[in-house]
């Protein structure tokens, strides 16, 4: 592990603390969720929900994470054998991984990839292989031709991140359609982080991998409440899937936390049954902020590229004089009370990535304005 003893996130926070900078870094919202969703979390706590909930996490939240796939996808899924609550996505992502990788087996990801990924393959003793987005336009692409170099009679996995972290993506139909042909091909198994399913921007709906033609049998789906109803700190996850996929996350997940969050599962349960209407206009209320946010960078003086979905914005500092992401990123808090993170961070190239910064728009108005009024000193 000693290539990950740090996370960019401890050390961009940490600046920010010292700093009092404005923590535009790490994705963490500054309001809080649905109050319903809020008040159900005391109650199960002043009625006894604190102690060992069951492996596979409470009925009511297995239950309400089923009817959520068949209300919003049209997948059914059995709650006791096709559903596992994890300590947040991130656990999803580490059982996922060690269930299904044996050591020496390459796992095919998107780079920039979120960061824990890295981590995770190397737990499992796994490689990984990297199939960087491109820029087009504003926007980024997959690079199809690595795509297709990157699986290999050796895939064992791909890990595909669409709503995109850090870059803020959604990839395209066709980008998905490459990737189900080459998993199939390669008979591998298909992971999807989805935690940002139900933040997408400008009319733009999520389509899951599982959904398309022999996919459902291969693909472990995962999110998280962090994201759906902004409780990042309640590390409520889940994963999706075939029961044979499931098992072996469950197999992994029950010896590195067993169970977790008990009493914030049943009141995530009561959240996807109840709150859709607050995760919509929460998801509305983001678009703006992504767009105040950008036209705040692009007015600073940065080249902006274009967010889709999720927390993030990234923005070129090169027109401000600034080329390296991350001497930009631990120099702003002490300049100008700004926190942000490098996209260097989340690639093992870091030539095409080296320049690029993300900063995260989940955060008040006011939070916001303030910001881009200090942003806005850098010129
Ligand atoms: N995947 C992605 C793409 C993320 O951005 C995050 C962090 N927000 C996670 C996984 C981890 O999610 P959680 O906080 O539920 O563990
Ligand atoms: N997912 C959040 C981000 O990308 C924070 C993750 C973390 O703190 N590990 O900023």
């Amino acid at each position: 592990m000693r290539p990950f003893t740090s996370t960019v996130f401890a050390e961009m926070s940490a600046l920010a603390v010292k700093h009092d900078a404005i923590n535009l870094g790490q994705g963490f919202p500054d309001s809080d969720g649905p109050a319903s969703m809020l008040a159900a979390a005391v109650d199960a706590i002043e009625s006894g929900g604190n102690q060992y909930p069951p492996g596979i996490g409470v009925p009511s939240l297995r239950h309400a994470i089923a009817a959520h796939e068949r209300d919003h996808y049209g997948i059914d899924r059995d709650p006791d054998s096709q559903v596992l609550v994890t300590v947040g996505a991130t656990e999803a992502i580490a059982g996922a991984l060690l269930g299904l990788v044996e050591p020496g087996r390459e796992v095919v990801m998107i780079e920039p990839y979120y960061d824990s990924y890295a981590a995770c393959v190397a737990l499992a003793g796994g490689v990984r292989r990297t199939v960087p987005l491109v820029r087009d336009g504003d926007g980024f692409v997959l690079d199809r031709s690595a795509l297709a170099a990157a699986f290999g009679p050796n895939t064992a996995a791909v890990l595909v991140n669409s709503p995109h972290n850090p870059t803020g993506t959604v990839l395209t139909d066709d980008d998905l359609a490459q990737i189900a042909r080459l998993t199939i091909e390669y008979d591998a198994v298909a992971i999807t982080d989805e935690v940002y399913e139900h933040l997408l921007f400008d009319g733009r709906g999520q389509h899951p991998l599982a959904l398309l033609p022999g996919m459902a049998e291969r693909t472990l789906r995962i999110s998280s409440a962090a994201k759906t109803f902004a409780c990042t700190g309640w590390k409520v996850g889940w994963i999706t899937g075939p029961a044979d996929l499931v098992a072996a996350a469950r197999a992994a997940k029950q010896f590195l936390t067993y169970v977790g969050s008990g009493p914030f599962q049943p009141a995530v349960a009561h959240a996807l049954r109840t709150e859709m209407d607050w995760v919509r206009a929460n998801a509305a209320d983001l678009a703006r902020k992504r767009t105040v946010l950008s036209n705040a960078l692009r007015t600073a003086g940065f080249d902006v590229h274009r967010s889709e979905a999720g927390y993030f914005v990234c923005a070129d500092p090169r027109p401000l004089g600034y080329s390296d992401g991350f001497e930009f990123c631990r120099e702003m808090p002490a300049r100008i009370g700004v926190a942000a993170v490098p996209v260097s961070a989340f690639v093992d190239d870091d030539q095409p990535w080296r320049h690029l910064v993300r900063f995260a728009f989940c955060k008040r108005d006011e939070v916001i304005a303030e910001a881009a009024e200090r942003l806005g000193s850098l010129r």
